[in-house]
């Protein structure tokens, strides 16, 4: 069922949700992004429409509710454990079809990687629900068509478009027809997606292990600077890494909590002994782009990488993950006629 508003009908949509939900957003932070008055559009709680950014691209992905970059798991003292607490209200989380697209890598990963699922991640996502931003255009470095990520049908309680200078809304979920049949008018909506983009991917089917020693990494090597940036806005990449802290000089009271990792950083691979699996920036792209594009692939039967091309947008050092993946594709037929 479809329904379209005026800015100031979905102003008092959102009103009614908030009596009942939180609501998690793209949010333009005004000169906050990496350079003089450059803006950053990131993930944050929102308390009115008027804060939710519908029509540009985020810089960072909506997995930050699900998987905060520092998450609190536990507390503990000298002969107690005790699980954080959670607020128990639901969450409504708006993201873009690659954004939901993520989402089931996300659950792959957290609930049906092994035998037991993550109770940390699975009490967070009991609570969410996810609203599609309709995109009604390619943005830069995207390639979600060759992804086949671009176009969502389901796994949304309903859609928002901007359009002709209203709300356009396709309410999937019946629980929030009340809301919208209050505010707006009845209507066909399909949800904008995009058909094409400007940047196009050719992942192979086999990747020939010479592509692993190929020098096409060491360009990395050179280049790259191991910041990490790219997974941390990556919408699918979900390595972390646990911290003690402790209160007091005893070290048998304190938290322990849950930390971001990157794959690209110092240290990620570091074991005991003074050993490192992958010391070079080449040979950390290398496994961060093959595991993208073929080894999850090869576990769960479908690609990683989603084509959000947030790596490219945040890179500082300007490297493409798309043009890495065509790389990968000329190494891989070079292999294939020799
Ligand atoms: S690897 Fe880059 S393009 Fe692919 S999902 Fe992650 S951020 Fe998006
Ligand atoms: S964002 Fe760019 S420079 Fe930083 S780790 Fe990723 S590829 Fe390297």
């Amino acid at each position: 069922m479809g329904y379209v508003m005026t800015k100031e009908g979905f102003e008092e949509a959102v009103k009614t949700l908030l009596k009942s939900c939180r609501i998690y957003a793209p949010v333009r932070k005004k000169g906050a992004g990496r350079f003089t008055d450059v803006d950053v559009i990131l993930y944050d709680q929102v308390h009115s429409a008027g804060e939710i950014e519908l029509s540009a691209k985020s810089d960072y992905a909506s997995k930050e509710f699900l998987t905060p970059l520092s998450e609190t798991l536990l507390f503990f003292t000298e002969d107690a454990v005790k699980e954080a607490d959670l607020d128990p209200t639901p969450v409504l989380v708006f993201g873009r079809s690659c954004d939901l697209h993520a989402l089931r890598r996300m659950d792959q990963i957290y609930l049906g990687n092994g035998k037991a699922e993550d109770p940390f991640y699975r009490r967070r996502r009991d609570l969410v629900k996810y609203v599609l931003i309709g995109c009604a255009h390619s943005y830069e470095n995207c390639f979600c068509v060759d992804m086949g990520t671009n176009r969502c049908e389901d796994g949304y309680v309903f859609s928002v478009d901007e359009k002709d200078g209203c709300i356009w809304t396709d309410v999937k979920d019946a629980a929030f027809l009340p809301v919208f049949e209050a505010f707006g008018t009845p209507r066909e909506v399909v949800p904008q997606y995009v058909t094409e983009n400007e940047v196009h991917v050719e992942i192979p089917d086999e990747i020939p292990k010479s592509v692993i020693h190929d020098d096409l990494w060491e360009e990395y090597t050179a280049r790259c600077i191991a910041c990490g940036r790219c997974n941390f806005v990556c919408p699918t990449c979900t390595c972390y890494t646990m911290q003690d802290v402790f209160y007091s000089d005893n070290g048998r009271v304190g938290e322990r909590r849950r930390v971001g990792a990157s794959c690209m950083v110092d240290g990620y691979t570091d074991v005991a002994g003074g050993g490192s699996y992958r010391r070079k920036n080449g040979e950390r792209m290398r496994f961060k782009v093959l595991h993208k594009i073929s080894d999850f692939k090869k576990r769960f039967g479908y690609q990683m990488c989603v084509g959000c091309g947030r790596c490219d947008d945040i890179c500082p050092e300007y490297i493409s993950f798309s043009n890495i993946i065509n790389k990968v594709a000329a190494a891989s037929r070079k292999e294939d006629l020799s």
